[in-house]
């Protein structure tokens, strides 16, 4: 196989344009930028106040993944770039990377190969600090509760009953559970505490669905830190927090505006898991994006049955967006993983099992069409290591069965390899369509689950532990019973059982645990142990990342 370039190295080699250069392409002055450094600047959003929304916006996903990942990034820079290619005014809306999985084991978030955000050490790393905001708000929180209890605990506390974590943006398992407030009489209340990593935090999650700074510090005053001896839910509100929160984060909700190596402009901004939250971008970056541009490209974490339906059910229907198309990207390694091969073999060409991997991808179909009624198009996310014998199966598969389809080649093209997608999108976007969610708004608990699980993963029904049944209860009980639902679950299956791949059949999901995002507007369900505070592996990424004199990063991928 042919030598390839780094990601880094080729984001390395890229000449960026300054920043205001980027902007100008879309119509943005000087005067709405606020600039950091040369080519990152946040956009003054009170200034676009009065545009309307007028770009057509396409989401990307994925069918079940390997767990290297699939390609949603590297998809949608590239088909931006491709539309602008093709003279449209596209516009990227991405997450921002955390650290935790910079120096784990997955990596950076910047795309990959020629489609990919610069700069790229940048974005994976400080970028404009919005991370640290969110974990300071988070923080500052925190220290207010212990703070309140150690003053005499006027609200009645109970210190067994803190549901609100510390954070901090870093994969350290040491912290998941600790023993704090030790010490003595003046060194606070010891108890239990720990850690979740700052994407996994509420803030995080209200944040990315704020429609503005006032609405962030509404969203960041219901959050649900603790409740009373009493059992009654204790707010952030009731701890007065939420003014000084926002304050901090005042800086940190204005979108942040780089380019791609083809210098099409893109808002990455925040970056909420997408297991316990829902895992896009801002909605602020979302908006931005779609009063600038004539197509905007977004991402949504994990496969199209977690990343999307979140997406769908919950993004979508509270910033009232309504998208135009859908794109799923699909790999061969991936559909070779859901038909059954082991990691390890992924790479040798295997037609057998390629095939027996495409009902996962034809479910995923299925589901955007028949249950959100969107137009949607495979993209052939190509591989150097796949075979044409199995690039054309997949392609000759999806035309036998109707399905849009379209070979991508942004990694190792850039924007160039993109333009069938991009031909295909465009031409989706002037079709009509009428988008539903997956359950009404205002469905019980109980009804939203009942939906995503039968009509997104086709499972036969839902089950919940006593555990999960009491909580339900008490949600009710708070008047959290009709809050949309964020659902927990592994991202390589459809059930909750990450070892049943392809598009099973004949089974229940277990709601193992249900707990109330109160700012974020949802009811978190668990179907299994889901990490909030992932560990380094073995070997992390970090000890192969490296920086010389002249300031140059190594090793960041
Ligand atoms: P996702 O957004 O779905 O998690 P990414 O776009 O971040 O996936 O890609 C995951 C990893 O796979 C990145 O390191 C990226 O460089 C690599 N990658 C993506 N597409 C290709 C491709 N077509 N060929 C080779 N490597 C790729
Ligand atoms: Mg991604």
């Amino acid at each position: 196989m042919a030598e390839y370039k780094t990601d880094i190295e080729i984001a390395q080699e890229a000449e960026m344009w300054p920043i205001t250069r980027v902007a100008e392409a879309v119509g943005l002055t000087d005067e709405q930028l606020e600039h950091y450094g040369t080519y990152k600047a946040k956009v003054d959003i009170h200034a676009l106040r009065d545009l309307p929304r007028k770009a057509k916006l396409v989401l990307v996903t994925a069918i079940n993944p390997t767990p290297a990942g699939e390609g949603k990034t590297t998809t949608s820079v590239g088909l931006a770039d491709a539309l602008t290619r093709l003279g449209k005014k596209a516009v990227l809306a991405l997450r921002e990377p955390s650290l935790g999985p910079v120096f784990g084991i997955k990596g950076g978030a910047a795309g990959g190969g020629y489609a990919q955000v610069v700069p790229m050490e940048d974005i994976n790393l400080h970028f404009t600090g919005d991370f640290h905001a969110i974990g300071a708000a988070n923080n500052l929180l925190a220290a207010m509760l212990d703070n309140h209890i150690q003053q005499g605990n006027a609200l009645g506390i109970d210190p067994k009953q803190i549901v609100w974590k510390r954070a901090v943006d870093m994969n350290d398992r040491q912290l998941r559970h600790i023993v704090d407030g030790l010490g003595g009489k003046a060194q606070g209340v010891p108890r239990e505490d720990g850690f979740d990593i700052t994407v996994a935090s509420e803030v995080m999650a209200a944040f990315c669905l704020a429609s503005g700074l006032m609405d962030l510090k509404a969203r960041l005053g219901r959050m649900v830190v603790a409740y009373t001896y009493g059992g009654e839910p204790v707010t952030a509100s009731d701890l007065h927090a939420e003014g000084a929160m926002a304050a901090l984060l005042k800086d940190a909700i204005k979108p942040n505006l780089v380019q791609t190596l083809e210098h099409t402009p893109a808002f990455v901004h925040g970056g909420p898991f997408a297991n316990i939250a829902h895992g896009c971008n801002s909605v602020q970056a979302t908006e931005t994006a779609l009063k600038l541009g004539d197509y905007v490209v977004t991402e949504a974490g994990f496969g199209a049955d977690l990343g999307a339906e979140k997406f769908l059910d919950i993004k979508c229907r509270m910033a009232e967006l309504d998208p135009d198309a859908v794109v799923i990207v699909a790999t061969v390694r991936a559909l070779k993983y859901n038909g059954g091969v082991s990691k390890a073999e992924l790479t040798n060409e295997n037609l057998e099992a390629l095939e027996a991997g495409i009902p996962n991808l034809l479910r995923h179909v299925s589901n955007i069409r028949d249950v959100y009624g969107l137009p949607c198009v495979v993209a052939i996310n190509a591989f150097p290591t796949d075979t044409p014998a199995e690039l054309a199966l997949v392609e000759r598969k999806c035309q036998e069965l109707g399905v849009n389809v379209a070979l991508s080649e942004v990694w190792a093209k850039g924007g160039e390899g993109g333009e069938a997608l991009a031909e295909e999108v465009m031409r989706l976007c002037e079709g009509t369509h009428e988008f539903r969610y997956s359950y009404e708004t205002g469905s019980s608990i109980e009804d939203a689950l009942d939906a995503i699980a039968t009509k997104i993963y086709h499972a036969d029904g839902v089950d919940y532990t006593p555990a999960a049944k009491r909580q339900l209860a008490q949600l009710k009980a708070n008047g959290f019973g009709n809050l949309p639902v964020c659902v927990a679950k592994t991202q390589y299956s459809f059930t909750d059982d990450q070892h049943k791949l392809g598009a099973p059949e004949g089974f229940r999901i277990t709601v193992r645990n249900l707990r109330v995002s109160a700012g974020a507007g949802f009811v978190v369900a668990l179907t299994g142990d889901i990490m909030t505070m992932p560990g380094l592996p073995k070997t992390p990424a970090a000890e192969r990342i490296d920086v010389d004199e002249n300031g140059v990063i190594t090793g960041l991928f």
